[in-house]
């Protein structure tokens, strides 16, 4: 499997307080990445994957570690994207010149979060509509791509704001379920869930792996973040240069592999009957990912599908060959309002 992006997550601090946050960011979070991590996790992660992305907590805390990590990718020939939350477009002139900055290093693509969840903040009252119309009218008379990322349920007035705001500036939108995960674990948790209603789909994640600010690397850049040392969703690393090691080992990996192709539901019937009972009592919700990590944090599982698994590793790999040529040829029209498998660095 080739991965598509590799999200560094340059700081835990956010000025926001989410209460749906997976990576539980706040003005209080503690945790930052060096340059030299940095630029030694992206020389090394080139040549194994198509882009990186700065994300967070919120990059743009460190706008100098940001636009540095931006202008590397981009030397190195990769395609360069943030995700933010857009807090400093507090006014015009502010958004203009940080848009401004951004384009300069050679941002190619600005993912800004916009949910229910940002118009409650007690930290940044200041976080709603305006800033991120100021946000997206600075970034309409650029070459940038832009996203508007939701996440959270659609009967909300947010949502129409979200999406009346993408349509307005030319964004495109994508919406994305709260995960029981970090924060979001409050909101999201629900008791008595059940496989059956998990989706059989693929995962479109798994090929995003992250580095965080702790100096971990995961295959997914959201739900994997805290999970067991021996779960094959975390890549082993003793330093940022090992980076690319790493993905190389993961990308001929059963698991990961049949994740990218076959996705958590299809893997779980290839379970034996305890594990499947183990599995469901641990279920946090509906989601994929609980699914997911109910089946990758289980050591007994994991055994059970690396022997299953095996045989057919030569044609998993060659399978998510194909998806992965496929996804990098999908159109990219401007205002397309889809429900997103691949919501970029979900938090
Ligand atoms: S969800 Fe995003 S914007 Fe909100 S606290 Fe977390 S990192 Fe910050
Ligand atoms: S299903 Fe969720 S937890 Fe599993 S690899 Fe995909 S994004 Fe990560």
């Amino acid at each position: 499997m080739r991965y598509n992006t590799l999200a560094v997550h340059i700081t835990n601090r956010c000025p926001l307080t989410c209460a749906h946050c997976i990576t539980d960011s706040s003005p209080r979070a503690r945790g930052d990445l060096s340059w030299e991590q940095v630029e030694a996790a992206v020389r090394s992660a080139a040549a194994y994957v198509d882009g990186v992305c700065v994300t967070g907590g919120e990059p743009m805390l460190l706008p100098e570690l940001a636009l540095a990590s931006i202008e590397l990718t981009r030397s190195l020939g990769l395609r360069s994207s943030m995700v933010t939350s857009g807090y400093w477009a507090r006014d015009d002139n502010r958004a203009t010149e940080i848009v401004r900055r951004l384009t300069a290093s050679g941002l190619d693509k600005l993912a800004v979060s916009f949910d229910q969840y940002h118009l409650v903040q007690p930290t940044a009252p200041y976080v709603g509509e305006t800033t991120l119309h100021h946000l997206l009218s600075a970034s309409s008379g650029t070459d940038l791509e832009m996203v508007v990322q939701y996440c959270g349920p659609q009967d909300h007035d947010a949502y129409d704001i979200a999406t009346k705001s993408a349509h307005r500036f030319g964004a495109r939108f994508e919406a994305a379920e709260v995960l029981p995960f970090g924060r979001g674990i409050q909101l999201a948790r629900r008791r008595g869930a059940t496989v059956d209603e998990v989706p059989e789909t693929a995962c479109g994640v798994v090929g995003r792996p992250v580095l965080t600010p702790e100096g971990d690397l995961y295959t997914c850049c959201g739900p994997a973040r805290g999970a067991p040392p021996d779960s094959p969703l975390r890549l082993p690393l003793g330093r940022a240069d090992d980076v690319g090691d790493a993905l190389s080992v993961a990308s001929r990996d059963p698991i990961i592999n049949a994740l990218y192709v076959r996705g958590p539901r299809r893997m779980f019937n290839m379970l034996s009957d305890p594990a499947r009972q183990r599995i469901s009592a641990n279920l946090l919700n509906g989601s994929m990912c609980s699914l997911c990590r109910a089946i990758t944090d289980d050591p007994g599982a994991v055994v059970e599908l690396r022997a299953a698994l095996t045989p057919l590793a030569l044609q998993l790999v060659a399978q998510a060959g194909v998806v992965h040529v496929r996804a990098s040829d999908r159109p990219n029209p401007t205002t397309a309002f889809t429900k997103s498998e691949e919501n970029e660095c979900l938090r």
